[in-house]
């Protein structure tokens, strides 16, 4: 019997899905009938798609289509079992070895997803007693990540190496009581933010990691394919690669396929497989994500992969100019992800639907993904994106701005 005060099952759940609507952040799945491109299909309608994280356009290239579907004729759909078990196939081992040699590391180790990947590091890491120190603005994951691991928490503002310095004092003071050992503390951030696009300050968040003996997490999910010159990632642009101790990337970004990395030395990997549990407790990634994988990633390593990049850069270098002129504040850090602030959760929804009635597709991001008030269009641009494209976004934006402002 359910007691008198005890709201049933469904009207319990309709009060908390009422309470989200009234803030204006309810969220509803759009389907998509169309392959990930410039161009997409929703309700038998034609959109311009401005997005995706298919930042080179790799997700439907041909040649990441072939690898998976001879990774299917060879090796099947389903892995069968975890990778410990009997699950890890050749496809997964060839990988990590074009990964690690992409990022000039000693190994890789692929996960089913990038969540699973922040997940299983973080716990296998760093335990009670120990420190992990955020960014504000790092993703859901690592949050979420450091939160299970039970280590103690430590936030700092966005980018903010002063407070960042006083948190690792703090650590390492703390780390002198007398605990049964030192305590380990780990720094995790983005490298290229997710919903803002602008740098972490790598060099000196590594010059402060080793003055106070700390290690570094760098997630490179929208950074990996796109900087430097190997294109490994914003580490290796701002050429501190070789002092991260943990790099992390997506396979389903730049790279054209699905599930998530960790790069570093093989001892890291090794442990990894002993103890990440994301890892350990789950059946591996099927083979075609694995090969398709492989595939973007020596494709991003190839002369197509530079000219590609090189493509969504001339782009975004014509892009943010224009959009300035058009009254959008730009950061300063040259990227594939421009959000477009409008503030208000509802106005954001509103702007987007104006959008989608014009034939451009691009969700409104609000809070949770972004702290409340902040709500915003968060725009990518891809190098399958043209010139003419972008007009068409912007003509449209710019009737947005006239309409809120008459
Ligand atoms: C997308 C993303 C992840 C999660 O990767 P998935 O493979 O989608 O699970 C982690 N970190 C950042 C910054 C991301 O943008």
């Amino acid at each position: 019997m359910t007691p008198p005060d005890m709201p049933g099952w469904d009207a319990e759940l309709q009060a908390r899905l009422d309470e989200i609507r009234a803030q204006g952040l309810f969220r509803e799945l759009r389907r998509i009938d169309s392959a990930q491109g410039s161009r997409t299909r929703i309700a038998g309608r034609e959109l311009l798609n401005f997005s995706s994280n298919d930042y080179l356009g790799l997700a439907n290239h041909p040649r990441l289509k072939e690898a998976a579907i001879q990774a299917v004729k060879e090796f099947g759909c389903g892995s069968g079992a975890s990778r410990l078990i009997c699950g890890s196939l050749a496809p997964h081992h060839e990988l990590e070895q074009s990964l690690a040699a992409f990022k000039g590391l000693e190994a890789a180790l692929s996960f089913s997803s990038g969540c699973a990947a922040a997940m299983g590091t973080i716990c296998a890491l760093m335990g009670r007693d120990d420190v992990v120190v955020l960014d504000k603005l790092v993703h859901a994951s690592i949050i979420d990540a450091a939160r299970l691991s039970g280590a103690k928490l430590r936030i700092f503002a966005h980018n903010d190496l002063n407070e960042l310095e006083d948190i690792l004092k703090w650590a390492v003071e703390r780390s002198v009581a007398p605990l049964p050992r030192r305590q380990r503390i780990l720094i995790a951030t983005e490298s290229v933010f997710s919903m803002d696009g602008d740098y972490a300050p790598l060099p000196e968040i590594v010059r402060l990691k080793e003055q106070h003996g700390a290690w570094l997490m760098v997630d490179e999910a929208h950074a990996t394919g796109l900087f430097g010159k190997a294109r490994r990632g914003l580490a290796e642009e701002m050429q501190v690669g070789d002092r991260i101790e943990i790099q992390m990337g997506t396979l389903g970004k730049a790279l054209g396929s699905s599930g998530g990395f960790i790069a570093g030395s093989r001892a890291l990997v090794e442990l990894l497989v002993n103890r990440a549990r994301s890892f350990i407790f789950s059946t591996a990634p099927v083979p075609a994500a694995a090969a398709a994988a492989r595939e973007g990633v020596e494709l991003v390593r190839s002369a197509d992969g530079l000219a590609r990049r090189n493509d969504l850069w001339r782009l975004v270098d014509e892009v943010r100019p224009l959009l300035s002129n058009a009254g959008w504040p730009m950061s300063g850090d040259r990227s594939a992800i421009i959000p477009l602030i409008i503030g208000a959760e509802s106005d954001a929804v509103s702007a987007a639907t104006a959008l989608r009635e014009q034939g451009i597709y691009i969700p409104g991001v609000r809070y949770p993904t972004v702290a409340r008030g902040q709500a915003r269009l968060r725009l990518t641009l891809t190098a399958n994106h043209t010139a003419a494209d972008f007009k068409i976004l912007l003509n449209a934006l710019n009737g947005l701005l006239h309409k809120s402002t008459s």
